[in-house]
């Protein structure tokens, strides 16, 4: 019997039980790679002997007796943003082409040490600057659901490889949305953590104060069991939170929303929103107030102006870290004959190295931080910041989680946004709030859209450090969703093999 559609909780269990080996899935899941992603291009790199050595490596330690974790013998597709001492790390830049970092990320160790398998690693928005995957230097990604749409970015090469079988489990990084959003339009779960509590050390810095690692999955609890398995404290990360973990294995298994307080962001909603995506939402608040939570509408007066803070912040700080591509210390080098200085050869390479849209965004943040703007722009930015954290914990007083669509739209066909910036940042609206404050908030698909019948997400905000709680309000949704639908969500995608033939 095939390992393909199973959840990672059922292979984790199959391995356990010496039903499967670390191997067979392995072997299952690169043939799967093989015959879909030549046209879904979820991965960049994927080296089946790798993969193989990993898996028997898994399987010899079970046999030497070693107790390995939840999630041993499983399969896990890795953005190409946390570095890996065995795989290349490109960020999906030409100007990291090549490059194979000497040293592996907190979570990519963690991964290995707990037993998963890495199966390669997945395309996204270089840097991870975008929403669509469109921005790669590799070519875009294709959603699993409409081969013609976008897969949601920047972390979709991770979404469609999980929402096309090709690995159960997948990372992300979320700074703006960058789990949610992917997750979202391509029917699957994800989840940012409460900021600093999984760690960025040996992922490649976009936004520092804003980047997040998180999982992506095809259920709650499969993303509850990788969050479990690479969360907390690191010391190598100097914003990694010393608190333990909240249990979320245990509130996505508890799925019950009995007595809770849910409140619905009065601002997300309206004008600019797609029909479908809308009345989705709406079901799914009747339906957690169905289910016993008691539903409230709730005011965020500053949401409103989150979008723009991000767009001086993350650049901001974009514009600082990404300095260090030099054409010294990594990668690409251009023009270095000899006959040039330092400062040309370094120009030549990023002039070449970057994408338009990390371009875009270093010559905002350069602007934004320059000496005259800094207070106007940058400051300013960071004062709205301050105001939309307030408005989280005024809300929080009120009620014990927030609600809201995840994006306005579903996933929208590939080149339709991608020489218009402003509408590609559109479809983060909801969920930048929970970056610019840290806090904990995960996707979970609530149905298809009348107009397209595309995946669309629900999206429930928590407190800082209460990761626990967006899981057991996720899991209560799913319960009750895939009771009505009779089978997860994505059951109702198109069969790629045969879409593909
Ligand atoms: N789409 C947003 C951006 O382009 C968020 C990206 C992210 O979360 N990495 O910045």
């Amino acid at each position: 019997m095939s390992t393909i559609k199973k959840t990672a909780a059922e292979l984790a269990e199959l391995f356990a039980s010496g039903e499967a080996s670390a191997e067979e899935i392995a072997r299952e899941h690169l043939g799967r790679i093989r015959a879909v992603d030549g046209d879904v291009k979820a991965f960049l790199h994927v080296d089946e002997d790798n993969v193989l050595a990993q898996a028997q490596a898994v399987d010899a330690r079970r046999a030497a007796g070693e107790r390995l974790g939840p999630l041993a013998g499983v399969p896990i597709a890795h953005k190409d943003v946390f570095t890996t001492k065995d795989m290349p790390t490109t960020c999906s830049s030409k100007i990291l082409e090549g490059w194979q970092p000497p040293y592996d990320a907190t979570i990519t160790a963690r991964l290995r040490e707990a037993g998963l398998v890495i199966l390669g690693k997945t395309n996204m928005d270089e840097f991870a600057m975008g929403s669509s995957t469109e921005n790669s230097a590799f070519g875009p990604t294709h959603n699993p659901w409409d081969l013609t749409k976008i897969p949601g970015g920047s972390s979709g090469g991770s979404s469609a490889a999980v929402a096309s079988y090709q690995a159960p489990l997948a990372t992300g990084t979320d700074t703006g949305g960058s789990i949610r959003q992917p997750a979202a339009v391509t029917g699957l779960v994800g989840m940012k953590p409460t900021y600093g509590g999984s760690s960025r050390y040996g992922v490649v810095a976009f936004a520092s104060s804003l980047d997040t690692p998180g999982p992506m999955a095809r259920t709650v609890l499969d993303a509850a069991l990788l969050h479990e398995a690479f969360s907390g404290h690191d010391p190598m990360d100097s914003t990694s939170i010393d608190r333990p973990v909240p249990p979320v294995v245990e509130a996505a298994r508890r799925a019950d929303v009995e007595g809770l307080r849910i409140g619905v962001v009065k601002e997300f909603g309206g004008d600019g929103y797609q029909p479908g995506v809308l009345a989705r939402f709406r079901e799914a608040v009747e339906l957690l107030e169905s289910l016993g939570a008691k539903v409230v509408e709730v005011s965020c007066p500053h949401f409103g102006h989150a979008l723009p803070a991000y767009y001086l912040i993350a650049p901001s700080e974009c514009s600082s870290n990404l300095a260090r591509f030099d054409a010294m210390r990594y990668g690409l080098r251009v023009g270095d004959d000899g006959t040039r200085s330092a400062e040309e050869v370094m120009a030549l390479t990023r002039a070449e190295g970057f994408g338009p849209e990390v371009k875009r965004r270093i010559m905002l943040g350069t602007y934004a931080l320059s000496s005259g703007y800094y207070d106007a722009y940058y400051g300013k930015a960071q004062q709205v910041r301050t105001l939309i954290a307030r408005d989280f914990d005024a809300a929080f007083e009120q009620v014990d989680v927030l609600v809201s669509p995840t994006t306005p739209t579903t996933a929208f066909p590939i080149g339709e946004r991608a020489d218009d910036p402003m509408a590609m940042y559109l479809a983060d609206l909801c969920t930048i709030p929970s970056n610019l404050a840290g806090n904990a908030a995960i996707s979970v698909p609530c149905g298809l859209a009348d107009e397209d019948r595309l995946p669309v997400g629900l999206q429930v905000m928590a407190p800082v450090l209460a990761d626990d709680r967006t899981y057991r309000v996720a899991a209560a949704v799913e319960r009750a969703l895939q009771d009505r639908w009779g089978g997860p969500l994505l059951a109702q995608a198109p069969d790629l093999t045969e879409a593909v033939k």
